[in-house]
């Protein structure tokens, strides 16, 4: 599959054509509109600066040839018209997922296989918007994709075998390591283990167990991985860990989440980002 569009240009979309630009693909970059898409020299002036730093054999010669083998438009049928492949990076809300498939499906050819990069959506909840089930599914990245290459490939249970194949060969051609996830599963195989792993942190953390750096220095030298739970907080951001803790069933996550807020986001320290998070950096 050599033609794709992405629809979304926002921090997920901006990574996702770009890395598939630069192996290679003709890539079709659509938002909602102008003002938004003329942002996205900036972005790719950012994303330039990070392959420099964590690839070694990114030249500025395939770095702007990447750049010129991205079109950008806010035609939706103009943008699909020709796409082998439509990965959709759109806000997490099911009723926006529901309205950019159902557009979508109304102008796509019928060649066209489409994929969501949703989170915590499953493909079973926005196929019947599709038009085409058998040629959906999601194809979830890890954001800074061109460094953390996972690109988990889950079907719902309509979605055709060799579509599967097809999205999970594509994955690899644009330097993913496929995961073939052979069932439907909330969080995918990734986040099925980080954030039960989070949430350990933030609980030991909480109760007074122990100190954030002592926690992570325990996980990291007693099995050799390169961060802590406390160290990825960092890295994603208060905000997320926020808003998925203040609503939580268990008290000890809602008391987590009053204190990342008091002692942290209301203080400006959201995370490595921001130059301060659980760490000063
Ligand atoms: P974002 O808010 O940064 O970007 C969303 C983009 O979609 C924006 O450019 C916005 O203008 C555009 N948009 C809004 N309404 C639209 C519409 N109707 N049609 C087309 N475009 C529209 O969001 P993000 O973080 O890039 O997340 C996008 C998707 O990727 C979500 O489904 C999210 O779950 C998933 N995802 C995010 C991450 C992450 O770390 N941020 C990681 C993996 C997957």
């Amino acid at each position: 599959m050599q033609q794709l569009t992405v629809l979304g240009t926002g921090v997920l979309g901006s990574q996702i054509i770009f890395q598939s630009a630069y192996a290679g693909k003709d890539v079709v970059a659509y938002d909602i509109n102008d003002e938004i898409l003329q942002k996205l020299p900036e972005r790719w002036e950012y994303l330039k600066a990070a392959y420099r730093r964590d690839i070694a054999d990114a030249t500025d010669e395939k770095l702007d040839a990447a750049v010129a083998r991205i079109r950008a438009t806010a035609d939706l049928a103009n943008a699909v018209g020709d796409a082998d492949l439509i990965i959709e990076a759109v806000p997490e809300r099911l009723d926006i997922k529901q309205q950019t498939w159902e557009a979508v499906a109304a102008v796509a050819p019928e060649k066209t296989i489409f994929a969501t990069n949703s989170s915590t959506l499953l493909p079973s909840d926005i196929a019947p918007f599709t038009g085409r089930p058998e040629k959906f599914l999601a194809l979830h990245f890890a954001n800074e994709v061109w460094k953390f290459n996972v690109g988990e490939v889950m079907g719902h249970p309509g979605t055709d075998a060799d579509v599967f194949e097809q999205v999970a060969t594509f994955a690899e051609e644009i330097g993913m390591v496929p995961i073939r996830i052979h069932k439907e599963q909330p969080g995918y195989v990734l986040n099925s283990l980080l954030v039960p792993f989070l949430n350990a942190g933030a609980q030991l953390f909480v109760k007074g167990i122990a100190e954030p750096a002592d926690i992570d220095k325990t996980w990291k030298i007693a099995t050799g991985a390169p961060a802590g739970p406390f160290e990825i907080y960092d890295v994603v951001g208060m905000m997320t860990p926020y808003h998925l803790s203040k609503d939580s069933d268990d008290p000890v996550m809602r008391e987590f989440a009053e204190i990342l807020k008091r002692d942290y986001i209301d203080k400006g320290y959201l995370g490595k980002g921001a130059g301060r998070g659980f760490y000063d950096y």
